[in-house]
């Protein structure tokens, strides 16, 4: 279904400080999730295009960075000012390209705006460090300097945040940056780069274009780029993190996952389900750290799933605008036919459905919708057990131990987060300990590092050496360079 005409907004790229009309680029639909209209179209960016962009940003570079730190953080803490005016506003352009409830789609600019405070840190967190008398007369010192032209690329879950662990922090350190969001959510970055306009950027130190896998590979074989920032499927972020290590470019490349929720026997039930419910069908499921995998240990699965049950039976699956919503639709009809062709899987490969979200979609036509689904008595080789679905599904592995739990966790190919919920400190210990992932949570849902910490995937969820955001991405934007000095 399409939209009245005049609701349909084409967007535009931009560039060099001016918003262009992209006229004459291939035009792409952008979906309202809640009810399958078309709101809007995007144009997708050719090489052309890319080349034109990556000059204006090198030549703004030049200038931004011998710009004052003290300086550069200004745009920042006026960004801030006007991120936090407009939050709701931002939210709810949110909601209604990506589907997630009004309450979440907050909570992940609430995130985006604490990437920019941390920015306006930029003179600390920038500094290097010296040691005088190295040797006799001889003084040496650190200092960190920017690489030149940036580019981000992301994904469609958090169109506002995850394109700032990337832009604000690049740029405060001295580069300019090229930001390429996801195709199927173009409408948030959008606002957003209205607002760092408004803020007051000197032209071409930020600059956005729209595209897919096109527009992705002209940006990775651009000479001027010198750093490439990636999140969004495994597949493709192997991808783009071998072709633009071959091209000599700085990468880090965060992919996607399979995430674990272990439930022991002593754990606090009540609290345990509610984390598990929101990490499992939070976003509808479509998040990097969303619990897929629920892994009872031994006699806590009866009264676990016994309360589980009847909670998610309970659970209200709207349109994210709507207050009472706590769970909204998937982003694509793609999508969806996608997590489907998942269920579908796991019943024909055995598995149980204790809840099955497919009996949504015979009530809602509208919108691209399916209800929280169950499945219990998984075994670890099922498809549904080792693939990233990115719905609302949660998989259910009984087994006996916390042995058996921490293998099943480390046998995953993915390492993005994982959870235990327990009341014993030294079976939590143990499992922090031995788990191979790179972000692990004690009785929390959803253990997502905040601003000034790396968002640290292992294994297939990252591909890279330096983390997104904290001081990781410092790291990542920055050259360091020693100087050593003797004065006769
Ligand atoms: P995606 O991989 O389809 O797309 C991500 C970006 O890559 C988009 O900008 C897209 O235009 C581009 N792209 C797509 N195919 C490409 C190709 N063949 N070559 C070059 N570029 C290509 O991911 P998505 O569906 O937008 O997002 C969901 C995925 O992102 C999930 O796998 C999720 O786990 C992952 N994710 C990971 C993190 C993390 O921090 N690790 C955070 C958010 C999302």
């Amino acid at each position: 279904m399409i939209a009245a005409a005049a609701e349909v907004r084409t967007l535009r790229f931009y560039v060099n400080g001016r918003w262009e009309e992209a006229a004459g680029r291939s035009l792409h639909p952008i979906y309202n999730p809640a009810t399958g209209e078309t709101i809007a179209q995007v144009p997708y960016a050719t090489a052309e295009d890319i080349d034109r962009v990556a000059r204006a940003a090198h030549a703004a570079f030049l200038k931004w960075r011998e710009v004052p730190v003290v300086e550069r953080v200004q745009v920042f803490y006026r960004y801030k000012a006007l991120l936090e005016k407009h939050a709701d506003e931002v939210a709810r352009i949110l909601t209604t390209e990506n589907g997630k409830t009004i309450e979440d789609a907050r909570g992940s600019v609430r995130r985006a705006i604490q990437m920019v405070e941390v920015c306006c840190g930029m003179p600390s967190l920038i500094m290097g460090y010296s040691l005088d008398n190295v040797a006799k007369g001889i003084d040496c010192q650190t200092i960190r300097q920017p690489l030149g032209v940036c580019a981000g690329i992301t994904p469609f879950n958090f169109p506002a945040m995850v394109p700032m662990w990337m832009y604000p922090f690049a740029i405060a350190c001295g580069n300019s940056f090229i930001l390429k969001p996801s195709e199927k959510a173009p409408l948030t970055p959008t606002r957003t780069a209205e607002l760092l306009d408004e803020a007051g950027l000197p032209p071409g130190v930020y600059n956005l274009v729209q595209g897919d896998k096109a527009t992705v590979d002209a940006l990775i074989q651009h000479p001027l780029v010198r750093a490439i920032s990636f999140v969004g499927s495994s597949p493709v972020a192997k991808y783009v993190y071998e072709t633009a290590a071959a091209q000599g470019k700085r990468v880090q490349a965060l992919g996607g996952a399979k995430n674990h929720l272990v439930v022991m026997p002593d754990a606090n039930l009540e609290k345990s389900v509610e984390a598990i419910m929101g990490s499992a069908f939070g976003a509808a499921g479509e998040r990097c750290l969303a619990g897929s995998v629920l892994v009872a240990v031994g006699e806590v699965a009866e009264p676990l799933l016994n309360l589980l049950l009847e909670k998610t039976r309970r659970l209200r699956v709207g349109d994210g605008l709507a207050p009472e919503t706590e769970m909204g639709p998937l982003v694509t009809g793609d999508h969806r036919k996608r997590v489907v062709g998942y269920i579908d899987k796991g019943v024909a490969e055995g598995a149980k459905p204790l809840c099955d979200g497919r009996k949504l979609m015979d009530e809602r036509q509208d919108g691209f919708f399916v209800g929280p689904t169950i499945f219990d008595h998984v075994r670890p080789d099922m498809t549904i057990a080792r693939e990233e679905i990115f719905g609302p599904v949660l998989s259910v592995v009984r087994v006996k131990s916390l042995d058996e739990a921490i293998n099943l966790v480390n046998s995953s190919r993915f390492g993005n987060t994982t959870s235990i919920f327990t009341n014993d400190g030294k079976a939590a210990r143990e499992f922090a300990q031995r788990i191979e992932v790179g972000m692990v949570g004690v009785n929390i849902g959803v253990a997502a590092p905040m601003a000034f910490f790396p968002f640290s995937g292992w294994k297939n969820s990252f591909f890279g050496d330096l983390h997104a955001h904290g001081r990781d991405a410092i790291s990542f934007y920055t050259e360091q360079k020693v100087v050593m000095s003797r004065w006769f």
